[in-house]
This record gives structure tokens, sequence and C-alpha cells, in this order.
């Protein structure tokens, strides 16, 4: 008879992996899945692991950050990029997939797996007492995004709001400078990019013309007051950004608008456009912050973006083991913790199963170096916030590794990254070494 020792929660990305490593750690995984009886607005198909959108698993080049995040999970053993490989079409230097087959690889593969049943049924009340990974991804719903919902409060969302994020060495420094509103100190934690009125008007003009990304049918643009997109302020009038996340007052300029940008990171390597989330499509972005002098060659780490998406406060919730702090057994994995993307999501699960492995067994595993990609990944989700700094899921960016010490963080661009991809395998292959493959 098979008796369970763990439970995981969705047949996803994150889902599929954790079953995996738990099962190949020795652990007996009960799998729940929904589909195909009840199913999302966004999945179509029965298999696991099915990718919703694109088939691209973004760059393989371990010097850029997807692919260095990638070759982390070659490290430890991942299903669900051992499947990608497989079932890989050309697609230069990304990962795409041939999705049916990427998908079939995930479910054979779970359903060859001795230590793992997989259940077909939706999952409507979360297990009390056996230990739990939760990975009902971004549109969780049912009874279980209920409970979810009174173990977070007002700490659980379902929308996303993102700014862009832009390279601090990227800023033109003779078009911005330092000051916080209404201080007088000579730094200021903000750097505010002035705008002419005819800069300003003629900015708005282009967003109000601009191409933006359509809503999902299940995805109701109802936004809240306080967090408008940039297109809907430029829609409701000329001066209205202006009086909004652009306003100059409190600063020492003179200038008709200001775009203000905030730390994205504590290396202050990154930078966020401080109530800039927006439904602009990406080169529309690309080229229209292009406008704000200070950002004519700006580098986008990340662009904004608005979408349904279910995620927790993952640094105020989550113990160290992404474990809730209120319910220790019931660990969180995937894009729920507050990760975005296929792999991010996928290496949130992977993680949880080393935590929850780890805790089992009796030796629990340290989290990973901040200098590797998982590492960014984890700090993004448990670094504490300042007040009044939201919290905003990511995908895997350059900006939330620290930055580069010693001749290093003298090196060039592309040279940089190399340098970033051979420090994450240092640091990644010991971490790795002290608990991850242990069986
Ligand atoms: C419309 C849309 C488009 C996207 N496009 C992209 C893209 O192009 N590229 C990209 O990298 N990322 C994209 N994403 C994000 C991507 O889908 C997620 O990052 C990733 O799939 C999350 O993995 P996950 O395992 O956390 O969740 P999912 O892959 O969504 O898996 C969750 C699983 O849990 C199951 N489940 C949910 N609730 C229950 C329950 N109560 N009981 C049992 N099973 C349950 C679901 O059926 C599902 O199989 C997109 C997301 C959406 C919604």
């Amino acid at each position: 008879m098979f008796s369970p020792d763990v439970m995981v929660v969705g047949g996803g990305l994150a889902g599929c992996e954790a079953a995996w490593q738990l099962a190949r750690r020795g652990l007996k995984v009960s799998l729940v899945e929904q589909k195909p009886g009840r199913i999302s607005p966004a999945h179509t198909t029965p298999l696991l692991g099915e990718l919703v959108c694109s088939n691209s698993l973004r760059s393989d080049d371990p010097a850029a950050p997807a692919g260095l995040l990638k070759a982390e999970l070659r490290r430890a053993g991942s299903l669900i990029v051992a499947c990608a490989d497989a079932a890989r079409v050309p697609a230069g230097d990304a990962l795409a997939v041939d999705r049916q087959l990427f998908s079939r690889g995930i479910t054979v593969a779970l359903a060859l797996e001795p230590n793992v049943r997989l259940e077909r049924r939706p999952l409507d009340r979360l297990p009390e007492t056996m230990p739990c990974i939760l990975a009902g991804g971004p549109l969780v719903g049912g009874g279980v995004q209920r409970e979810l919902r009174k173990l977070c409060g007002d700490r659980f969302y379902f929308y996303d709001a993102i700014a862009p994020i832009v390279e601090a060495d990227s800023i033109d420094w003779a078009h911005a400078f330092r000051g916080s509103r209404y201080k007088e100190t000579a730094e200021g934690d903000y750097v505010n990019c002035p705008l002419q009125r005819d800069q300003y008007h003629a900015f708005v003009r282009e967003i109000r013309t601009a191409k933006k990304v359509l809503p999902h049918a299940f995805e109701e643009p109802r936004y809240f007051e306080g967090c408008l997109p940039i297109e809907v302020m430029a829609e409701r009038g000329d001066d209205v950004l202006a009086f909004g996340p652009m306003k100059p007052v409190g600063l020492k300029t003179d200038a008709f608008a200001v775009v203000q940008l905030r730390a994205e990171n504590r290396y202050a390597t990154s930078f966020n456009l401080v109530g800039f989330q927006t439904r602009l499509t990406y080169p529309e972005q690309k080229r229209i912050f292009a406008m704000i002098p200070a950002l004519a060659n700006a580098e986008w780490l990340r662009f904004g973006s608005i979408h349904r998406n279910s995620y927790i406060e993952s640094w105020r919730l989550l113990g160290p083991g992404l474990e809730l702090k209120v319910r220790p057994n019931l660990q969180l994995a995937g894009q729920i913790t507050g990760v975005e993307g296929y792999i991010e999501s996928t290496a949130m699960g992977l993680l949880a199963a080393l935590f929850l492995h780890g805790r089992l067994s009796g030796q629990p595993m340290a989290p990973p170096p901040p200098t590797t990609a998982f590492g960014a990944l984890y700090q993004h989700l448990m670094r504490p916030r300042q007040p009044g700094e939201a919290f905003q899921p990511t995908n895997i960016n350059f900006g939330l590794l620290p930055p580069l010490t010693g001749n290093g963080s003298k090196a060039k661009k592309r040279d940089r990254r190399a340098l970033h991809a051979q420090r994450a395998a240092a640091d990644f292959t010991p971490w790795l070494a002290n608990g991850a493959t242990r069986s």
C-alpha cells in the first residue's frame, strides 16, 4: 500500500519539480493535480508541467540571468530542465521546447516514478498535519485559495503591478539628481529624472497612443486608485501624471515633472521607476521611456507589467524554509511565492523540496548563497522591506545579485556577466553538495 510521507499540491512546473526531487530522495509523495476535472482559464491540457503561454524557457547562455538559473537547475538534477533539453526546438540562444513533448516527458517521468502517486482531483482543504508543499500557481482557486487567504490575510495578492527596473550604471547622471522629497540631505534616497514642460507633454502623448498588452479574458482590469497604470492616468488628463507619480514637488528643481527612481536592491545597482506600473508593450516601454533624458540610453533589467497573479508577501509570511510561519507544515513553492516565470517557479519548487527533505531527514538545508541565481531569487523573497517599499514579483535578473568586487567591478559589461556566472558556479556547487544531493 502507498502511504505518502508528504503531499505536493499542483502538478505545474514547481509542483512537478518538487515531487520529483522529494521522490528521488526516497520520500513517498502524493502529487495532487486538479486537471482535468477542474481547469484554470489559462490551462488547456490534462498534462503535467503545462506551459500556458510562450514555449521558451528563455536564454540558455550561462552569462545571461535565465541561462545562469538553468545551469544551476541542471546541476541540481532538475526534472523540468531535463525534459526541456529533451524536447528542445531550434531557437538560437534560447531554450525553447515542443510543448507537447515537454509536458508529456514530465507526465511520463512522474507516472513511472514509484515514489510518486498522482491524484487527479481538486484539493479544497489543505492537510493539517502531513507536510505539504503548495504549488497552485498564479491562478490557484477554489477552497485552497480561500484557505490561503485566511492564513495570509491582506498579504495575499490577486494582481501584480510591476514597475520597470533599470540598471544603475546606464542612468545618465548629467540629467539626474539625487534627493528625497522635502528632505534637505545632499544624498537623498531617490534618483530624480526631470522633464521640462514640452518633454513631459510629448511623453504623455506617446503613452496615450502606444500599443498596450490586452488583458486576457479572465483578467478584469480592476485597478486600485492609488496604483493606477501610467496609461490610465495619461488618459485621464494632460497633467494627471504631473500631479501623480511625476510630481516635482518637494524637490530642488524647476522641472515641470520628475520621474523618481528608487533603489531596487541593497547594492543600489538597479532602480525601479516609482509608480510606473504599466501595460505598455515592452518595445513601447523601451521607446517611450527613452524620452526621459536621464534614461535615454537605459538598460532595462525588467519592463513593467500588470497580470492576474496570485502571490503572497513572502518576506513577512514565510520562514527560512519557505514554510508559512503560521502553519510550519505548509511550504509554498512556485510563482505563488513571488517569483515570476517558468524557470523561476521551477527553481522555487526545487528549493522547497530541498528544504523539506532537509527538515524531515534532520539535516536542515542552508539557504542558497546570495551570489547564485537560486540565492538571488530567495533573497528577493525573504529580504525585509523598508516602510513604503512594495513587494513585487520578479524574474531572475543580474540586479538581484550582489555586485562584483575587486577587479571584477571594473570589468566590461559582457565580462562582468561571465564573472557573475563563474562566481555563482563556484558558490552553488559546495552549497548543493552540502545537502541537496544527499539521498
Ligand atoms: C496567462 C499567463 C501567461 C504566462 N506566460 C508566461 C510566459 O510566457 N513565460 C513564462 O516564463 N511564464 C509565463 N507565465 C507565468 C508561468 O505560467 C508561471 O510562472 C509558471 O507556470 C508557474 O509555475 P507554478 O508551478 O507555480 O504554477 P502552474 O504552472 O500554474 O501550476 C499550478 C498547477 O496547480 C494546479 N492547481 C491549482 N490549484 C489546485 C488545487 N486546488 N488542487 C489541485 N491542483 C491545483 C493547476 O491545475 C496547475 O497545474 C504566464 C502565466 C499566465 C497566467
